[in-house]
């Protein structure tokens, strides 16, 4: 087949936050620069983002980097590598200034400095008082950030592939990465996008989960495609469940709300986390508040006909508060629910919203496996950043606003990386042709018509297993169980057709391609989860109730080899300030 091939110094997959900030960075140094994207970059999940970036400015209260760092270690559930959150907390005024410049227009106050709320798990005083962190552009500011990121990407003459498909990665036999395999959706033309380096930018893989607050396309490709390239998985047992996610529908209700002074009550109109976390309530850390809302169903005091959520009040912050701070909020619960919650409160129940786990990186952006004797060797020409990677700053549960924080940080910190890489790697390695072919072979294997099942009740099966035995509350037998109902979905998997090859836009045989992603990043997550018989942050083990240092203070790392899980020690040592010991978690 003849294909088209193009050639880039540095290809970045993905076009949310994190691709756009480190590709401006490159843009801005002249290197040459190729973002692919499979949805129209200002589609990419990061324009849903509400409530804001943290940042240690001090505009409302008194902060600093180095609380910032406390709250973010802790709220990991000490799983967090302390020198990638020190360098994070550190960069975190700098690039929310650096937005600023962009054009990104925060709210504003009255004295014209950006607007910072409350979000949980913040602190000032190292666990004293509740911190004002997150900088925000009303409950939009995912969309700020990311349409200011997209224009500066314009101006700085950035390479754009709207709407191809990243299929593989293509990998040399001496372990380079040099591009990617990826077709346009429109025609379905392949291409070979080859590079010195490659960034992996494709965000989360919150489609796993049935009921979720992500767009569509998170489907975890790229940590998929970097198991399929021998990279393992780090963390994957870590999802984060948001605690209010609309009842039913999965639609995210910031927890700015919370920070606006919003809270939850049960079906006894009781404000039930005043016993869960009698200082800081509502705004404990998310995993806190997500168990609340499950043990307080589980015991009979839902709200509603079915007892089946709980319920977030905003009446008493006032329909100006409302109107002014989360505009967003009540446009969505106007248009879904026809309510209005200046009037009355909001039905919700915990939602799968963030992988913690992904592609292992250094605080560079480069890729690390573990290799026998060293502790992590990275894999020449491959990075990743954002919610694909895993630096790891969330560790066991992520903060509200670390992670917006985290593409930016990262994001410009891998680009940084690949600009000293491509000076001592000036040259194109020669194209490994059955990397290519393997990676075409695979996208060909999607034209199969005929009898079979079809993808999308596949898929449907597959959120319903990973909800079902992976979900708040976890145990060994319901996951076995989970296992294998996934290793028969594999099976059919691999036996299914695409019905109708006329559909517009190549959308089924997208479809295809992603079940198959998911399916990889499913069988991570629940091995992982299988493997960890502790609880810690997001991961909650009903026959391995405690946090256990002694056994678990470790990551963990899934090879989609042989399902063979691997650990390699936390990084607790930071930069420049000492270390923060592992402590009982208590808000
Ligand atoms: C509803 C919601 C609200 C949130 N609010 C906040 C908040 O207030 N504060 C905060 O800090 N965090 C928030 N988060 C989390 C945060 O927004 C995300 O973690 C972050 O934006 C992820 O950015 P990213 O650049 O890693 O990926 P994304 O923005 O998800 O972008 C992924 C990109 O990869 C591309 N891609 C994926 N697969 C392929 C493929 N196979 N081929 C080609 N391209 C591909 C997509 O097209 C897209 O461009 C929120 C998340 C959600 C879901």
């Amino acid at each position: 087949m003849n294909i088209t091939v193009r050639k880039f110094d540095a290809l970045i997959i993905g076009a949310g936050g994190a691709g756009l900030r480190a590709a401006l960075q490159l843009s801005n140094a002249d290197a040459r620069v190729a973002v692919v994207s499979k949805v129209f970059p200002t589609r990419s999940h990061t324009v849903a983002a509400q409530g804001g970036v943290n940042a240690a400015l001090a505009n409302v209260l008194p902060d600093s980097w180095h609380w910032h760092m406390f709250d973010t270690i802790k709220g990991s559930d000490y799983l967090g590598d302390q020198d990638a959150i020190e360098y994070m907390c550190r960069a975190a005024p700098k690039v929310v200034y650096e937005l600023e410049h962009f054009g990104v227009p925060f709210s504003r106050l009255d004295n014209g400095t950006i607007y910072q709320r409350a979000f949980g798990g913040q602190s000032q005083n190292f666990g004293q008082d509740q911190a004002a962190r997150t900088c925000a552009a009303a409950d939009r500011t995912g969309h700020a950030i990311l349409h200011s990121l997209y224009q500066q990407n314009l101006r700085a003459r950035t390479h754009f592939f709207d709407e191809y498909f990243a299929v593989d990665l293509i990998k040399d036999d001496q372990g380079y990465v040099l591009g990617v395999v990826a077709f346009e959706i429109l025609t379905g033309k392949p291409i070979v996008i080859e590079a010195k380096t490659t960034l992996i930018a494709t965000g989360g893989a919150g489609q796993i989960f049935r009921t979720n607050t992500n767009a569509l396309s998170n489907t975890g490709d790229g940590m998929a495609m970097a198991l399929r390239a021998g990279v393992p998985l780090e963390d994957m047992e870590f999802v984060q469940f948001h605690p209010t996610g609309i009842a039913g529908r999965g639609m995210l209700i910031t927890e700015g709300a919370r920070g606006e002074g919003g809270f939850l009550i049960n079906g006894e109109g009781e404000r039930f986390m005043e016993r869960y976390a009698p200082k800081v309530k509502d705004l404990a850390s998310r995993d806190v508040v997500s168990r609340a809302i499950a043990v307080e169903i589980r015991e009979g005091r839902g709200c509603g006909r079915n007892k089946d959520h709980a319920l977030l009040d905003l009446r008493h912050l006032g329909a100006d508060t409302i109107m002014k701070k989360l505009p967003g909020i009540r446009e969505m619960t106007l248009t879904f629910l026809g309510l209005d919650p200046i009037e009355q409160p909001i039905p919700v129940f915990p939602t799968c919203h963030y992988s913690m786990g992904g592609i292992p990186t250094n605080r560079d952006g480069q890729v690390v496996v573990p290799v026998k004797d060293t502790p992590e060797d990275p894999v020449p020409g491959l990075y990743a950043a954002g919610e694909a990677a895993c630096v790891s700053v969330h560790g066991a549960n992520r903060l509200g606003g670390n992670s917006l924080l985290d593409i930016l940080v990262f994001g410009r910190a891998a680009a940084n990386h690949i600009l000293e890489y491509l000076g001592e790697n000036p040259h194109h390695r020669a194209l490994p042709q059955d990397s290519v072919d393997r990676a075409l072979e695979r996208l060909a294997r999607w034209d199969r018509e005929g009898e079979g099942e079809a993808v999308e009740p596949l898929r449907r099966e597959l959120r319903k297993v990973m909800e079902d035995h992976c979900g708040v509350f976890r145990t060994a037998e319901v996951m076995r169980e989970g296992v294998a109902k996934l290793q028969t979905l594999r099976e059919r998997i691999d036996q299914a057709v695409i019905r109708d090859h006329t559909q517009t836009f190549n959308t089924a045989r997208v479809e295809a391609l992603e079940l198959e992603n998911l399916w990889d990043c499913a069988i991570a997550t629940m091995h992982s989860a299988l493997g960890r018989e502790e609880s810690r942050g997001a991961h909650s083990r009903v026959d391995f109730t405690e946090r256990d240092d002694e056994r678990w203070l470790k990551h963990s790392l899934y090879s989609l080899q042989d399902d063979a899980l691997d650990y390699k020690p936390v990084r607790t040592q930071p930069l420049t300030v000492e270390s923060f010991p592992p402590k009982k978690r208590v808000y």
